[in-house]
């Protein structure tokens, strides 16, 4: 039989308080800020508008981290909630000695709601957010007047009620909001209705952009102009775009070929871009050095992944400049197969000491291209992560790889392929194999450095669909148990 454990008195005083709405209403001038987060969240759930409501207008805390309470609003609620937020802009937030500057939608800060006040400052104030990611566009002295508001859109086939009612919101207090910092992320939103909604925000107050979109090419040339209004977009996603489309008429084929180039052509006015992820964009196959050439600011990630590229886009890679300071960079399933990969080592050579993660999972490399990258690979020292998983490498080079990693100081996490010699002619896994070629590579490794979490993996297997993964013990596909 199970213990309960009993309420705290700070429990006990809540539910106690949420009884009675109109009492607890009456008692928000007395209620300590210590309750203020325990009450408002159970007001928030329990759905007493009229608390919510109240309580928003006369918040003890600078910032409001709302969106954590909100992964399905509740549209009364909600209403609450920007009815509170209108009360509190009427009678200026700013007026009072304690006063609420941001607003934060975004389904972030659960800690705040489950600790007490004092605590809760520290992980959700008005210096939260990192001052390089927030836009500043107006003046100080207009920014100190406006509820700063950071929001998370994310508009799938259609608007759900509580984002059209937000939306309609915003629209008639555009004067009295400053959207500090905006993640827009696209679904397959018919483009008509996402030109309406980039109408309500100033674009250029978009940071993070993710566009996963069903549109036709001719559509993307339209959304182009959008897209270069977003100066200060710091993170860019951009996953499969459009529609492929089979032109055999030449003039929408040159149509078409415009509108690639006017969206490439935007990327040269993002002055703050810092994290750029590409996959299965298969019209930029050609046109990646010309996405390289128009960046403006160094990146930190470049992840181009479920690509096939050529050796003139890899060539590029290595002159661009906007590269040379990389953290992270991701190329997995990208097909490097039969390319030189001299361009590779001329990059990594340029990133030695920054390079934090590599990912090269199943690029199809064989040993004589890794030999290429290798002096390089060598001096990269501040490498946490390296993933080489679904390449063909053998016994010979896996070993010289991991004696090429004394300096890998830092790396944490290590994720090779099982080496070639653990197949049979049929590719097959031999167990016996298997085991013993990846406890020769550890024991390799051992007299180099210590490893901390390394994984060597082989191929999927074609009966189980499932891959025999050795870390310090062998774990064998279905087929063997
Ligand atoms: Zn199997």
């Amino acid at each position: 039989m199970s213990v309960q454990t009993p309420p705290t008195l700070q429990e006990l005083t809540v539910h106690s308080l949420l009884r009675n709405e109109a009492m607890a209403m009456s008692y928000l001038g007395e209620l300590p800020a210590v309750l203020f987060p325990k009450v408002f969240k159970e007001a928030f759930a329990r759905r007493h508008n009229n608390l919510v409501k109240e309580m928003v207008a006369v918040l003890p805390f600078p910032c409001l981290p709302v969106g954590a309470l909100m992964e399905i609003p509740n549209l009364k609620t909600y209403q609450a909630l920007l009815d509170g937020i209108d009360m509190g802009l009427k009678e200026e937030f700013h007026h009072r000695e304690k006063n609420l500057k941001i607003l934060d939608l975004r389904n972030v800060h659960h800690a705040f709601w489950n600790i007490c006040a004092g605590e809760g400052k520290s992980s959700c104030s008005s210096e939260t957010l990192d001052k390089k990611q927030v836009v500043k566009v107006f003046p100080r002295y207009v920014l100190r007047q406006r509820l700063r508001v950071i929001v998370d859109l994310c508009l799938k086939l259609s608007l759900n009620e509580a984002q059209a009612y937000f939306l309609s919101w915003v629209q008639q207090r555009k004067s009295s909001l400053y959207f500090c910092y905006i993640k827009m992320t696209i679904w397959s939103l018919p483009f008509q209705d996402i030109k309406g909604i980039l109408n309500v925000f100033d674009t250029e107050h978009i940071t993070e952009l993710e566009l996963h979109t069903k549109w036709t090419l001719l559509q993307l040339g339209y959304f182009a102009h959008y897209f270069g209004q977003m100066r200060n977009l710091r993170k860019l996603i951009l996953a499969p775009l459009h529609m492929r489309t089979f032109s055999t008429v030449e003039r929408t084929m040159v149509r078409e070929t415009r509108s690639v180039n006017n969206f490439i052509s935007q990327f040269s006015q993002f002055n703050c871009l810092q994290h750029l992820f590409i996959s299965q964009v298969h019209f930029l196959r050609v046109q990646m050095n010309q996405i390289l050439g128009c960046l403006m600011t160094r990146l930190e990630t470049l992840s181009v992944t479920n690509y096939v590229t050529s050796q003139g886009n890899l060539n590029s890679f290595a002159c661009c400049q906007s590269l040379f300071q990389l953290k992270h960079l991701d190329l997995r399933e990208t097909v490097l197969y039969s390319l030189d990969l001299m361009p590779l080592r001329a990059l990594l050579h340029k990133v030695e000491d920054t390079l934090e993660i590599l990912e090269l999972e199943g690029c199809r490399m064989i040993d004589s291209q890794l030999n290429a990258p290798l002096p390089a690979l060598r001096q990269c020292s501040q490498l946490t992560k390296i993933n080489l998983y679904k390449n063909d490498f053998s016994m010979h080079i896996l070993r010289a790889l991991l004696q090429h990693t004394a300096n890998w100081n830092k790396i944490v996490v290590e994720q090779y392929p099982a080496p070639l010699e653990c197949y049979d002619e049929l590719s097959h896994v031999s167990r016996e194999r298997f085991s013993q070629l990846c406890s020769q590579l550890m024991a390799t490794l051992r007299t180099i450095r210590q490893p901390k979490n390394i994984t060597f993996l082989t191929k999927m297997c074609q009966t189980c669909a499932k891959h025999c993964v050795y870390t310090q013990v062998t774990r064998l596909c279905r087929c063997w148990h």
